[in-house]
């Protein structure tokens, strides 16, 4: 009932707010989808359940460019959302936006499987199937925004059927089909989706076991599944996609991003608190991993490290192993080792954030009031990364810096959809801005501003 509420409020926003009330026709254009998409994600983006975990995100977009280069996608950019829903589900909404559920690492036990799923979704991008079914609607007549923002949001949010009734004013005839891809449009995902998996060096296979383990889940269960409700299953989809890949050409697999244990840690992290089901042997117990995170949580530090020291050698060096033992050594004042670590994602990762912001969490650890050099090219680079802002909102209120923390409340505002607040939080940052400093982050959070009043 709250979601419905909030969903309410939110197409009330739509369909109040002049400056959203664009044509459907204006998503033909790649330009429109993506300004669709950044308004949909600025009003959706604080129900989401965001987890701004900087590692999460960073790998969920170097998957997805990976991926990206093998789709006719020209230069959308891709936002990626690590979303902390237990469901099995994940989205793309129109403009490049992808969320990933955790709850997906609870079913899928390898990259090649995720990298499946993104490839699906991607390909639902790719050929527009947004856009395209709301076309081939004959509910295009009331044709605004309005009614494709209540589709996405149906598909992120899973409250289908109410979205939907809301939008078109009780008109419940056929729902499920504008709510809903297509079956047609399934089979096209599929197809496109495992081409585009193979071409980025992963077996084509891994969407076939996916398929399986959607089916399962299905069969074992009564309850609506997310991800089903919006992407159709059926018999024929399985079979269609086996035929294919039995006439694909053999290729060689590349490098996934995360090795076999990597992607094993990675999975048990993301899992924190669920139960995970083991079956045959071929996967890693999360147990001792979940332990170390109950450790961590509860505040017992020193026990957590030593807990993470017990971890077979190939499990901590991995970039997911690295990533906990930096969090875990910030706590415990192990700062050289803390900063060894951040240096080594750097190293291998250089455009990723995370390291920047572990940095950033560093200085705060060592109380040293002095942001790390890059961060303000990051954030020059990247201010719509809400991981970063956060960040920074932590080191002004660590070192009680208001001029950045309401620049960091301003920027958070902002990409959360309050736009009134984030005006506020500006203009209280002009007032603690000192003189001396630099004046541009103020210029860049009020063009920003200028920029999502005049969409
Ligand atoms: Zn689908």
């Amino acid at each position: 009932m709250r979601k419905l509420i909030l969903l309410f409020v939110f197409l009330c926003t739509i369909l109040s707010d002049r400056s959203l009330a664009l044509s459907a026709d204006d998503l033909a254009t790649r330009d429109g989808e993506i300004a669709f998409g950044q308004a949909w994600l600025k009003s959706m983006r604080s129900r989401l359940g965001e987890r701004t975990d900087p590692f999460c995100i960073d790998l969920l977009e170097t998957w997805l460019t990976r991926l990206k280069n093998q789709f006719d996608l020209g230069a959308m950019p891709m936002t990626a959302l690590c979303l902390n829903s237990q469901e099995f589900n994940a989205f793309a909404a129109p403009g490049g936006i992808v969320g990933v559920n955790r709850g997906v690492y609870l079913d899928l036990t390898t990259e090649s499987e995720v990298m499946a799923v993104l490839a699906h979704e991607l390909a639902h991008l790719a050929q527009r199937h947004h856009y395209r079914g709301l076309r081939n609607s004959e509910r295009l007549s009331t044709g605004t925004l309005a009614t494709l923002a209540g589709v996405v949001a149906a598909i992120a949010t899973r409250q289908g059927q109410a979205a939907q009734s809301l939008i078109m004013g009780g008109q419940a005839a056929n729902t499920a089909s504008a709510l809903a891809y297509s079956r047609d449009y399934e089979r096209e995902a599929d197809r496109i989706g495992v081409t585009a998996l193979q071409g980025a060096g992963y077996p084509p296979q891994a969407m076939s076991e996916v398929l399986q383990v959607l089916s399962e889940k299905q069969s074992q269960s009564t309850r609506d599944l997310a991800f089903l409700s919006t992407h159709p299953l059926g018999i024929e989809r399985q079979s269609d996609l086996d035929a294919r890949i039995a006439q694909m050409p053999k290729a060689e697999n590349g490098t996934p991003v995360l090795g076999t244990v990597d992607f094993s840690l990675f999975r048990c992290i993301q899992t924190e608190g669920l139960q995970i089901s083991y079956n045959e042997n071929l996967e890693a117990n999360c147990e001792p991993v979940h332990e170390i995170l109950k450790l961590y949580r509860s505040e017992h530090y020193e026990k957590a490290v030593a807990a993470f020291d017990a971890l077979p050698k190939a499990t901590r060096n991995t970039f997911s192993g690295l990533d906990l033992e930096i969090a875990l050594t910030i706590k415990t004042g192990d700062f050289d080792r803390a900063q060894r670590a951040i240096e080594t994602i750097a190293l291998f990762y250089p455009s990723w954030l995370q390291p920047s912001i572990a940095r950033v969490d560093l200085a705060i650890a060592q109380g040293i009031p002095e942001l790390p050099r890059e961060l303000r090219e990051r954030m020059v680079q990247r201010p719509e990364r809400l991981d970063l802002w956060r960040a920074l909102a932590r080191f002004a209120q660590a070192f009680k810096q208001d001029h950045l923390l309401f620049e960091a409340r301003g920027w958070d505002a902002l990409l959360t959809g309050k736009l009134e607040a984030a005006k506020t939080q500006l203009s209280r940052a002009r007032d603690a801005w000192p003189k001396t400093l630099d004046q541009r982050p103020l210029e860049l959070l009020g063009d920003a501003i200028k920029q999502t009043e005049t969409l």
